[in-house]
């Protein structure tokens, strides 16, 4: 019996959630995570199958997983406008230039979509890496990620930031685009599930400030259609992670991801396979590119 009809629809959509939080929890992965840094214990991602769910281990098969996440991407779709204009307005966020949105310590890594992926190859290769937080691996020790993340320097601060400011602002990425309205689908204490600004409230910028009808509509489109892309790349990548595996005869076991976390934290090179534009490309890493 498929094991997602054992619960019931809203515990399934919370399972989804915790996953698809993922990436955007940063400037790509702050979304869902409480901290989604590279190389912590949270980092292991939500959306594995074999998560710990409620006290119970669920594994989601990645048909499973996929049908999860095209619902959340209906559900995206429906959320209608005027709701998410009024969140934008209500939240007003202004930035101060306090630089704390572009550091690992705040908020993770950066997440690329792969069109960014192609962009910041085109003037600064160097800077991009497979993004820290694995979503699976197979019985032969090779890891899987959905798509590539920005290097941080030793500081922790993104690559392109000098004296606090974004050296490529003209240029910069998607989830830099939106941020702080990456928005995310959580439970209230009563159960219900509504949409959340979480990308540091009140810790950094200005919050309540007035933004024009104009200026909230940009936000709301941009934002969804960076929502809307982030699912469309989680789920293009689970789609060729599940016909990879078939096609050579792969399994996914849970205690095989936990070994090689363990290794990988400890500072072995492991191999991860990168999600992007419908090929997995090879990378050995250690630790130390996240630190
Ligand atoms: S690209 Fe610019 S805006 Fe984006 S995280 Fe880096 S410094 Fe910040």
């Amino acid at each position: 019996m498929n094991r997602l009809l054992e619960i019931d629809r809203e515990e399934q959509f919370l399972i989804h959630v915790a996953a698809v939080g993922k990436k955007p929890l940063s400037r790509g992965c702050q979304r869902t995570y409480p901290s989604y840094h590279p190389t912590s214990e949270a980092a292991i991602p939500a959306f594995l199958p074999g998560k710990a769910y409620g006290g119970r281990c669920l594994t989601l098969s990645f048909d499973e997983q996929i049908d999860a996440l095209e619902q959340e991407r209906e559900l995206l779709l429906q959320f209608p406008e005027e709701e998410f204009i009024e969140i934008i307005r209500e939240v007003g966020f202004s930035c101060d230039s306090c630089g704390r949105c572009c550091t690992r310590e705040f908020n993770g890594h950066v997440f690329l979509l792969e069109d960014d992926t192609d962009r910041v190859r085109s003037f600064a290769p160097e800077a991009v890496i497979p993004a820290p937080d694995f979503d699976a691996c197979d019985q032969q020790g090779r890891f899987y990620v959905s798509g590539y993340a920005l290097r941080t320097g030793p500081d922790g601060s993104c690559t392109f930031l000098r004296d606090g400011r974004c050296t490529i602002y003209d240029r910069r990425f998607s989830i830099c685009r939106v941020y702080p309205y990456m928005l995310h689908r959580e439970a209230d204490e009563r159960g219900h599930i509504d949409w959340r600004q979480i990308s540091g409230l009140n810790e950094h910028g200005c919050y309540n400030t007035p933004i024009d009808d104009a200026e909230c509509a940009r936000i709301a489109r941009e934002t969804r259609a960076y929502e809307a892309a982030f699912l469309d790349q989680e789920i293009r990548f689970r789609r060729a992670l599940r016909d990879l595996f078939a096609r050579e005869g792969l399994r996914y076991v849970r205690r095989t991801y936990d070994l090689l976390m363990r290794d990988f934290r400890k500072g072995r090179e492991v191999e991860v396979r990168v999600f992007h534009r419908g090929e997995f490309e090879p990378h050995r890493v250690t630790r130390a590119i996240y630190e």
